[in-house]
């Protein structure tokens, strides 16, 4: 099990949506973000506050059905991929993603873990679970691999307000 650089936790789907639009704010061209965990652990939500803090308008939604829905109107394009209804890495890689997912556009992909097809590079996986808390309460561990492990100092920074206390916090500044 890979240990999270830093661990946060949401106490309200606006709490998440607030997390979202502070990571927004932060990306850069060409960023990818795999987001990973069960059916209704906030990951839409969290696409949500993303927009918001790229500036987008739109109204975001679970793009299930669709499975890819890009966001424009913002700082970057924003490209929602939800891979849910995918059953293969192989189904995953006849989307095109590596096309759709690059430069200047940033992309956030729910259930990420079915990317492996281009989980190869620079990614943030942010891992979101149920918590015994309370029912409307979210952990959110982050995952970062690649270029995105300096990144994390910064980010640590600008979710401090989120932060649970979880020992991996310490990692901070990492
Ligand atoms: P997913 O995309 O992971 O399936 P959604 O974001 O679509 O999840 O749904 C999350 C549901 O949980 C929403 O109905 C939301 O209102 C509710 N919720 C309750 N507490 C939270 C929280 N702390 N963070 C995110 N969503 C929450
Ligand atoms: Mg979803």
């Amino acid at each position: 099990m890979r240990v999270p650089f830093l661990v946060v936790r949401t106490r309200s789907a606006a709490e998440t949506t607030g997390l979202g639009d502070r990571i927004g704010r932060l990306l850069r061209p060409g960023e990818l973000l795999l987001l990973t965990g069960d059916l209704g652990t906030g990951k839409t939500t969290f696409v949500r506050g993303l927009a918001s803090g790229l500036g987008i308008d739109d109204r975001v939604r679970s793009p299930s059905f669709q499975i890819v829905r890009t966001h424009e109107g913002g700082r970057f394009p924003l490209v929602h991929v939800d891979l849910y209804r995918l059953g293969s890495a192989h189904e995953v890689g006849d989307l095109g993603l590596e096309e759709l997912i690059s430069p200047p556009a940033v992309a956030a992909v729910e259930w990420g873990e079915k990317a492996s097809s281009i989980a190869g590079r620079d990614f943030l996986e942010l891992e979101f679970s149920w918590s015994p808390e309370a029912i409307d309460v979210r952990t959110i561990r982050f995952l970062p691999a690649g270029r995105w492990r300096d990144r994390m100092g910064e980010l640590g920074d600008a979710v401090r307000s989120w932060a649970s206390g979880d020992p991996a916090d310490a990692s901070e500044g990492n």
